[in-house]
């Protein structure tokens, strides 16, 4: 089934202690498309400068990810500037410089409406929330968020909570939204601003998944080698989105394989800088990495 993806096209510039690469293909819109890339050819929404590489608008093309909804306005791309620490958990934003994201609200093409299974993967409530208003009948509405919203768009995101199906967010933003330190008590605390089903990521520790069917505890994939996390997150709930409106099917039955896949798809993010890992991955590593995956926590 048809899959639509809004969220940021970004460059970025990313430091570890390692390497420095400027001006990567980035955003939660990417990542997130990239990855969900491996299941249906999903429908991007967003915007881009005239200063956006020609050679990223042919990488995406490569994976099917349909560009219709890929404005190209005056001015720059959204820019992401971060920094890693030597423990790669810890990040530091160096600069966010909006560009064409100033002033753009999205507008979906007729045939995107019509769109059952929706990502609006990181990007400020307001918009999200006009993506659901442009919706014919959408099966499944899935929204990532970050603290700067609950920071600077906390009535935006309450609104916007109410018309989701699945929340998907980090520990620190589960505290944050909760007050409440303690992640498995913040469950039915984020439940109540609206969501079914929620997802807390734990980073290198997996991901929780709550819903009426009770408590999933996802792994994520153990790896050696950590080169650059960044986006991980929207590869993580791409690829899971991916899956489920591949199959299609009732989400309860799906959503545990569904988890697995985005674990394990974001754990090739990780291994490369930006897209670079993602980008060259192959269908067939990908459920080669799922059945080890499953062989590692069957008991
Ligand atoms: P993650 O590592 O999953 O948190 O995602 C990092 C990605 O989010 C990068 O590719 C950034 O370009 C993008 N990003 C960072 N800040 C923002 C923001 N304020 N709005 C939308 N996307 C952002």
């Amino acid at each position: 089934m048809s899959l639509l993806v809004f969220g940021s096209t970004a460059l970025d510039s990313i430091s570890t202690p390692k390497k420095k690469n400027p001006r990567l293909l980035g955003g939660s819109g990417s990542h997130a498309a990239v990855a969900a890339s491996f299941f249906v050819s999903p429908k991007l929404i967003g915007v881009v400068g005239k200063d956006f590489p020609s050679k990223y608008t042919s990488l995406l093309k490569k994976h099917k990810v349909n560009l219709k909804g890929l404005k190209v306005r005056e001015g720059k791309t959204f820019h992401w500037a971060g920094e890693y620490e030597v423990n790669m958990n810890n990040r530091r934003t160096l600069s966010t410089e909006l560009g064409v994201v100033e002033g753009y609200s999205p507008v979906l093409p007729a045939a995107h409406r019509k769109a059952k299974y929706v990502l609006l993967a990181n990007n400020p409530p307001g918009s999200q929330e006009a993506i659901i208003d442009q919706l014919e009948k959408p099966k499944f509405v899935v929204a990532d968020t970050m603290d700067l919203w609950m920071n600077v768009a906390m009535n935006d995101l309450r609104s916007l909570l109410k018309r989701v199906d699945m929340l998907v967010l980090n520990d620190s933003e589960a505290r944050q939204l909760t007050s409440d330190d303690n992640v498995v008590s913040s469950l039915p605390k984020l439940h109540k601003f609206g969501p079914k089903y929620v997802i807390v990521k734990k980073g290198e520790h997996g991901a929780i998944l709550s819903s009426r069917k009770g408590l999933f505890v996802a792994p994520a994939f153990p790896l050696t080698k950590v080169e650059d996390p960044t986006g991980a997150g929207d590869s993580f709930v791409g690829a899971m989105v991916g899956y489920l409106a591949k199959t299609g099917g009732s989400i309860d039955s799906c959503i545990r394989k569904a988890i697995l896949y985005g674990s394990v798809v974001a754990s090739f993010c990780c291994e490369g800088f930006g897209l670079n890992r993602t980008t060259k991955t192959t269908r067939s590593e990908i459920n080669q990495r799922l059945r080890a995956l499953e062989k590692m926590t069957r008991v």
